[in-house]
């Protein structure tokens, strides 16, 4: 039996180096069984930490199953409609906003706003085509899309290049409001062939252009946004 001169652990004898402090095993007393196996194993066994790409992997499979199998089913047993390509259409969208966020996540939040308006639309097509009516598709569904994606980007642009805080989030984000709602009903109006006439989303954009005045005053006003501050804890 030998000890390791230099932490005192007791050694098994095909043990070369002391398995605690790596220290060299030298006893000329014991003779070395050469080839035999350890008692313990040489490897460390860890289970590796999950990766963004593996959760992109079981969304993908979760999402393509999904569509297959429902498009199959469609195709082959319940061939009434074309069911099927809402939830293609639903997988999608799920696929486009989910996975390359998780993946690419060097990618800019523009590029992803993109690819999230352009899902968001095929899946408005695949529903029209599911019920053969296109017309609600053209007039309301894709410029309702659209005109939410601008305001995003707005969004998005101001809240990275221009002042940050919570303060200025609540600026921006009552402002993309006031914007939001003012852009759907030019667009309902000009859908429904009405004469463009702001009603509710007047009344949407006189709230936000008030809190937008109380938050910029704030912010304007070192000792009002210090005391925000205080009381936020931020
Ligand atoms: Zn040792």
């Amino acid at each position: 039996m030998s000890y390791c001169v230099n932490c005192g652990v007791e050694l098994d004898a095909t043990a070369k180096n002391c398995p605690l402090c790596n220290t060299p095993v030298i006893n000329p007393n014991e003779i070395k069984k050469e080839g035999a196996i350890p008692p313990f194993p040489k490897e460390r066994a860890q289970v590796d930490e999950v990766q963004r790409a593996d959760f992109g992997w079981l969304v993908s499979m979760v999402c393509l199953a999904t569509a297959v199998t429902c498009g199959v089913l469609n195709w082959l047993a319940f061939n009434g409609s074309l069911w099927s390509l809402a939830v293609i259409g639903a997988c999608i969208v799920l696929w486009v906003v989910l996975v390359p966020a998780v993946i690419y996540h060097k990618w800019s939040p523009y590029v992803y706003l993109l690819l999230d308006c352009a899902a968001i639309i095929l899946y408005l097509y695949l529903i029209a085509r599911m019920i053969g009516n296109y017309g609600w598709f053209e007039g309301l569904g894709v410029p309702l899309v659209i005109c939410t994606w601008g305001v995003m980007e707005l969004l998005t642009l101001a809240s990275r290049k221009f002042l940050k805080g919570i303060l200025a989030r609540g600026l921006y984000g009552f402002t993309a409001l006031a914007l939001l709602c003012v852009g759907y009903e030019i667009i309902i109006d000009l859908f429904c062939e009405n004469p463009i006439r702001l009603s509710w989303s007047a009344v949407v954009l006189t709230v936000c252009i008030i809190v937008d005045i109380a938050i910029i005053t704030t912010l304007s006003r070192r000792r009002l946004r210090n005391e925000v501050r205080r009381r936020l804890h931020f």
